[in-house]
């Protein structure tokens, strides 16, 4: 039962998710700090579950001391910050919240569109410098102008539905099929997008298949005139070859919110010694530079609190691993109030040959009602609902559940 678990929350994490938590009936400890290792190691036995930002560094040695750790919650973007093969190990799944800020990205590429095509920035620039400068040449309005997204997947696809509103046409390249929204219209080709759009954006997952996937020949692949948008990934742009499209004027203008290479923190210079590039685009007309805000905003936030408490309960509560990113991701319907001397197994396991066959012969007594398993690299993860059980079944299948060969995950 929820109220005999204990959650520590590090790192500020929201007011919200402390509440939700502490509903649930768990029992909350929450500090404003990241901890340290040892600080870790010390304490974190005591807990079942822990949520963290970027800044706590969950390793192996964390890890080992954890001995009652059921799950990690990383309220973020990212899980660099843990050791997700050592936790997938000892039977942990991690959470995160990918795509609690997609909506967050594609309004800010509606607003570089629009500042792109009137030169926004510049002009913003001179004025606060003091001089007057107005310019209509080379500025357009954005209806009936072609946007190019490439990747069409949670922000892709929302910012499809945001462009259309402004009266553009949208085509998207993906390498999967996908329903388009709206008018929208994929196309076969990278190519083919590149060639019809006077906008091109990016919304691709940066993987080796996506690393440069704008270099040289694709920008000479754009219209003349048109402009470049990255909210991506930094090393999906080949950044040299962008400022030669600049500087001959090839390409009309490019926003930039992600880099090769960023600074650690706020106040650490953005320049040549990072990126060996950074001062000449810093001094490029119509080129917007943004430190990585795509997904920035107090929705995304607050998104971010809810999205992983949720995850973090339904784990906990229900054994559902949808949307781990370490673990395979199993997932049975909720069992009814109604459906009373019904339990749920859920049994994580080396993915070694025959251990179904050995877990099955145990539950083969009783009445399985459903079951479900998968598997992702060394890890098996199995969920079983059986009906009419009595109080004895629960203890005789836990004790030989717990017995079976494949049990010991490290
Ligand atoms: P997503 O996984 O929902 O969508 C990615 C899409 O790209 C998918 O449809 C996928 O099929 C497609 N894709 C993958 N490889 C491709 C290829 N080689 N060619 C064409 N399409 C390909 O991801 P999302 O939530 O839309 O986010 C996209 C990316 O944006 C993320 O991976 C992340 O790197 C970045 N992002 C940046 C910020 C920011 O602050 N700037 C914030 C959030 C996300």
């Amino acid at each position: 039962s929820t109220d005999e678990l204990k959650l520590l929350l590090l790192e500020d994490i929201s007011q919200g998710a402390v509440e939700a938590f502490s509903k649930q009936g768990f029992q909350v400890d929450h500090f404003s700090k990241a901890w340290s290792e040892d600080e870790l190691v010390e304490k974190i036995g005591q807990y079942h579950a822990i949520g963290i930002r970027s800044k706590t560094k969950i390793t192996e040695r964390v890890i080992k001391a954890a001995s009652k750790l059921l799950v990690i919650g990383c309220f973020c973007i990212g899980t660099n910050q843990v050791d997700l093969e050592t936790a997938a190990k000892a039977g942990i799944p991690v959470f995160n919240s990918p795509f609690s800020n997609s909506r967050s990205v594609a309004e800010l590429v509606v607003c570089e569109i629009i500042a792109l095509s009137r030169q926004l920035f510049d002009r913003a620039h001179e004025m606060k410098n003091g001089v007057w400068n107005k310019v209509s040449k080379n500025c357009w309005e954005i209806r009936g102008k072609t946007l190019g997204i490439i990747g069409y997947g949670h922000i892709g696809s929302q910012l499809s539905v945001l462009a259309e509103s402004f009266g553009m046409r949208v085509l998207f390249y993906d390498v999967i099929n996908l329903m388009p929204l709206g008018s929208a219209r994929q196309v076969e080709t990278l190519d083919d997008l590149l060639s019809s759009s006077d906008f091109v954006t990016l919304h691709v997952p940066e993987l080796p298949e996506t690393m440069n996937m704008i270099s040289r020949a694709q920008l000479a692949r754009m219209r003349k005139g048109s402009y470049l948008i990255n909210n991506a990934r930094g090393r999906v742009v080949d950044v040299p070859s962008l400022i030669e499209a600049l500087q001959n004027g090839h390409l009309a203008g490019a926003a930039l919110d992600v880099y090769p290479a960023e600074p650690g923190g706020n106040g650490q210079p953005f320049d040549d010694q990072l990126n060996a590039f950074a001062s000449t685009l810093r001094s490029l007309s119509n080129v917007i530079l943004t430190p990585h805000i795509g997904g920035s905003t107090e929705e995304a936030q607050r998104m971010i609190g809810e999205e992983v408490s949720i995850a973090l309960t339904r784990y906990l509560n229900a054994g559902s691993t949808l949307g781990s990113v370490n673990f395979p991701e199993v997932d049975l319907r909720a069992i009814l109030a109604e459906q009373r001397n019904y339990i749920r197994i859920c049994y994580v396991h080396k993915n070694q040959p025959g251990v179904l066959l050995e877990v099955n012969s145990i539950l083969s007594p009783f009445n399985v009602e459903k079951q479900y398993s998968d598997s992702k690299g060394d890890i098996a993860y199995l969920m079983a609902d059986i009906a009419d059980v009595t109080r004895e079944d629960i203890e005789t299948l836990r004790e030989r559940i717990n017995n079976t060969r494949a049990n010991v995950l490290t």
